[in-house]
């Protein structure tokens, strides 16, 4: 488990509050700073230290 697994299992049991949308890879979440208005965050549903970790889909 890392942090971004941690915070997808949050969101998972509706402690996210900054909670967005689920995708079928993944959720999209409020950042916990917002830098600039609107930052959101897409987090994956595979764990994976590095995109190109990734499978790649046929
Ligand atoms: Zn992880």
């Amino acid at each position: 488990m890392c942090t971004v697994c941690d915070r997808i299992q949050e969101t998972i049991e509706g402690k996210n509050r900054y909670f967005v949308k689920e995708l079928e890879t993944g959720y999209v979440i409020l950042g916990d700073y917002q830098r600039f208005k609107g930052y959101t965050l897409f987090l994956c549903k595979v764990h994976a230290t590095e995109i190109h970790f990734l499978e790649t889909s046929s």
